[in-house]
């Protein structure tokens, strides 16, 4: 108990007990959530540097719970990959995202989508038949899905998860290896994923204006990736002179604030609309 100026201040702290309760609850509530419609899909857009083109978006997973409000996926996937349900919410959000890319198709759009894919997908082995059949039965191209993974997840059992990642890019999906520089970053190792796409962690476009090593970080990435044929992503924009410091590296595409905020799917739409017009 802390006092200041004699009136006792007493801060919420909550106990181990607390924490691991709410994360019990969480898990035990995860899949009745979906159905009661609490968890839903924001979108943040993803634009071309050069062109400032609207490519795609990526899709975020957000939980409004009735007693906790509302969750960030921080919080929440690690819980629900522990507990094994992890297929439960990449069915969820891919099923809602392609039904997102299937009306922009329907409205003459080519714009694409991209799931973030928990390790423990890269274990399932018929995951790769559950894609196809998504894709199937939203009538949607494979090149308009980009899967997003984090380096660290696939080197976790690359055993596993390097036929199934093969299996995937043989479909003709968009692989992306997410939050890239940090964690192991094996240089050698990235030339032997099956990927498209690097996207620079945002840790680093954040620090770029101000930290010279951060810079340093963006700019050998980017010719990385090229070096490599890769496209080259920067999210955590945040500022007009990153973006344009991006540009002028020749980085491909940028994500992050300064463009947009995840959207939910209305204010997506009013989003775009505004842009195009
Ligand atoms: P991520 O894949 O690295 O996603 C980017 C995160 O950066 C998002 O946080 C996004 O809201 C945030 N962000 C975007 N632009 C900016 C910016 O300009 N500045 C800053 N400071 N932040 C920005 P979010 O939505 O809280 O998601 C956190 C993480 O949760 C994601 O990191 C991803 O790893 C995970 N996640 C989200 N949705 C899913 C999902 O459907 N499945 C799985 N397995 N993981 C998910
Ligand atoms: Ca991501
Ligand atoms: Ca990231
Ligand atoms: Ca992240």
């Amino acid at each position: 108990r802390a006092t200041r100026g004699g009136e006792e201040v007493r801060a919420y702290v909550p106990s181990m007990g607390q924490i691991f309760l709410r994360r019990f609850q969480m898990v035990t509530q995860f899949r009745q959530a979906i159905e009661e419609g609490q968890v839903s899909v924001h979108y943040q857009p993803k634009v071309s540097l050069p062109s400032k083109q609207v490519l795609g978006v990526e899709a975020l997973v957000r939980w409004q719970h009735p007693e906790f409000g509302r969750l960030d996926p921080d919080e929440f996937v690690p819980a629900v990959e522990a507990a094994g349900l992890v297929g439960v919410l990449t069915g969820f959000v891919l099923k809602e995202a392609l039904i997102r890319v299937r009306k922009w198709m329907d409205e003459g759009l080519r714009m694409s989508v991209a799931v973030n894919l928990s390790v423990r997908c890269l274990a399932d082995e018929d995951f790769p038949a559950k894609v196809t059949k998504a894709l199937q039965e939203f009538e949607v191209p494979p090149e308009l899905l980009t899967f997003e993974l984090t380096e660290s997840g696939v080197m976790a059992d690359p055993q596993k998860a390097l036929p199934i990642l093969r299996e995937l890019h043989t479909l003709g999906i968009v692989l992306a290896v997410d939050d890239f520089g940090t964690g192991y970053s094996s240089l050698a190792y990235l030339r032997q994923l099956p990927v498209d796409e690097v996207k620079i962690d945002k840790s680093f476009v954040l620090g770029m204006g101000t930290d010279l090593g951060d810079l340093a970080v963006v700019r050998s990435i980017v010719e990385l990736g090229h070096s490599l044929g890769l496209t080259v992503v920067a999210e955590g924009v945040e500022e007009d002179i990153a973006r344009d410091q991006l540009e002028a590296m020749g980085c491909d595409v940028a994500q992050g604030y300064l463009i947009s905020r995840p959207l939910a799917e209305d204010r997506l739409d009013a989003w775009l609309q505004a842009r195009t017009a």
